[in-house]
């Protein structure tokens, strides 16, 4: 296997075992179950989640110290919350020392890279306790996913309960149990551009990293990936959290979760090609090799 999934001591998957946490989940309840178990066994004070914004579905990242602030930032929301601009603060007016955070694979990168080079991020590196990315195709800003909502499905998001991505399409669930299948041809070009010449898929910088793909619906793919990520994932399961089969007997397995970062790799090196041939963003490519 190539590094496209990253390293990992140990990968299933995954469902969590509290009815109201799985209710207003995305897939498995994963990270909500993993933060409200941190919470509750002192390993973390608090996180970083992403929850609701100013406008229907908006995404808005913001501290939660408890589990009603957890339950709060379930689902996701497809379009950008800026969770690393909340570091500092989470470190120095909060004076949490072990800090929750979750993310998708290029917020897991600039943390990594702050708590490498900590420049103005001093109080950072070593408080951060618990970093959960997710796995991660494409994403939108605000506008976008509203456009695509509104104007391509015809819904009003004040009338969504879901957004979901997978088996080819963006689907839109409403309150009322209409379901609206988008062609991802026609969400491509609302993407944010920077998202197309991001190399990651699975998170490979997460302590623990954790997405559907790969996974039966209702269950998450999950990859242990550090230490800290192994140390908490296994008292969680040890605590009877979550309910876990090896990645090996589901379907479709790690083979679909390897096609697809295959792909998003493929496709965005080329863009990243592209773009140095017309001379923009050269930046990217390491001057020094
Ligand atoms: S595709 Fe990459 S750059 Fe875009 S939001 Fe996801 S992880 Fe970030």
């Amino acid at each position: 296997m190539g590094m496209e999934l990253g390293k990992y001591k140990t990968c299933v998957s995954a469902r969590s075992t509290d009815k109201e946490i799985l209710k207003k989940a995305q897939d498995g309840g994963i990270v909500t179950s993993l933060f409200v178990y941190a919470l509750e066994n002192g390993i973390i004070d608090g996180a970083i989640v992403s929850g609701q914004g100013d406008r229907p579905w908006k995404a808005r990242p913001y501290i939660a110290t408890t589990k009603e602030e957890l339950l709060a930032a379930r689902g996701t929301k497809y379009n950008i919350s800026p969770q690393i601009s909340w570091l500092k603060e989470a470190t120095r007016s909060y004076g949490f020392d072990k800090l929750g955070i979750v993310g998708v694979c290029c917020q897991m990168q600039a943390l990594r890279k702050a708590q490498l080079y900590p420049v103005g991020m001093r109080d950072v590196p070593d408080k951060v306790a618990l970093a959960i990315g997710i796995f991660c195709m494409e994403n939108f800003p605000y506008k976008s996913i509203q456009q695509l909502v509104e104007d391509h499905a015809g819904q009003k998001m004040q009338a969504v309960k879901k957004m979901e991505i997978g088996k080819g399409k963006f689907w839109v669930t409403t309150e009322r149990g209409n379901t609206i299948a988008l062609p991802l041809k026609i969400t491509h070009k609302y993407e944010q551009p920077g998202c197309h010449v991001c190399l990651d898929y699975v998170s490979n910088l997460g302590d623990i990293s954790t997405g559907s793909v790969g996974s039966p619906d209702g269950w998450s793919t999950v990859f242990v990936r550090t230490k800290k990520g192994e140390e908490t994932w296994n008292k969680a399961v040890g605590a009877g959290l979550f309910e876990t089969k090896p990645i090996e007997q589901v379907k479709p397995g790690l083979e679909l979760v390897t096609k697809l970062a295959n792909e998003k790799i493929t496709k965005n090196k080329k863009h990243i090609e592209e773009r140095a041939t017309f001379g923009v963003n050269k930046g990217l490519r390491n001057p020094y090799i």
